[in-house]
């Protein structure tokens, strides 16, 4: 079976998480397979190699788990987009309105420049608020935001027309 149907078959629906009615992907089983993790930073690193990316931006905390090893394989730099007060260094912070409130998100002024083309990774897009974040956050500091990839995306929520206004280089494994 091919790449696409191995990750399916190991995402596990947990119903009713993290409240009723909300059906969530669980990856931690892939993390459970070496030789699958293995294959998919292998994917990744294939499609991304000649993509022109300086660097990898993974959203707190599952975009560490396939955006790190990724970005070593590439041989490119690693930046942490956390939520506040997370990180410890001198931060650039980007905050947006969530459905009830606010977020505020942040990364080390150091993390990336004005000649940086940013791969966005992180494990699943949703509604897309997350990601949509991450690019402002990036964009305020110079940087561009060349592609976004997911293992999983979640189609029907539409959350790649959040990300459009940034590049047209939308991915995800899993659809
Ligand atoms: P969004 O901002 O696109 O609505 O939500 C995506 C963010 O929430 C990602 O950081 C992702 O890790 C997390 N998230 C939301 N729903 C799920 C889910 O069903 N499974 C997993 N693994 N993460 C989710």
């Amino acid at each position: 079976i091919d790449l696409v149907e191995k990750v399916k078959a190991e995402i596990r629906d947990v119903v009713d998480f993290p409240k009723e009615g909300i059906v969530f992907k669980d990856i931690t089983p892939i993390m459970l397979d070496p030789q699958l993790s293995n294959e998919i930073v292998e994917h990744l690193a294939t499609q991304y190699k000649d993509s022109g990316i300086t660097k990898i931006a993974g959203i707190e905390s599952r975009g560490f788990l396939f955006g790190y090893p990724l970005a070593m394989r590439l041989g490119i730099p690693f930046i942490l987009i956390r939520k506040k007060g997370k990180l410890p260094y001198k931060k650039v912070s980007y905050s947006y309105d969530l459905e009830y409130g606010s977020a505020t998100i942040e990364m080390h002024e150091d993390a990336v420049d004005a000649n940086d083309k940013v791969l966005v990774h992180d494990d699943l897009l949703a509604t897309g608020g997350s990601a949509e974040a991450a690019a402002h956050l990036i964009k305020k500091c110079g940087a561009s935001v060349e592609a976004f990839n997911f293992l999983v995306s979640l189609d029907f929520l539409e959350g790649d027309q959040k990300l459009k206004q940034f590049t047209d280089n939308i991915q995800a494994i899993v659809n």
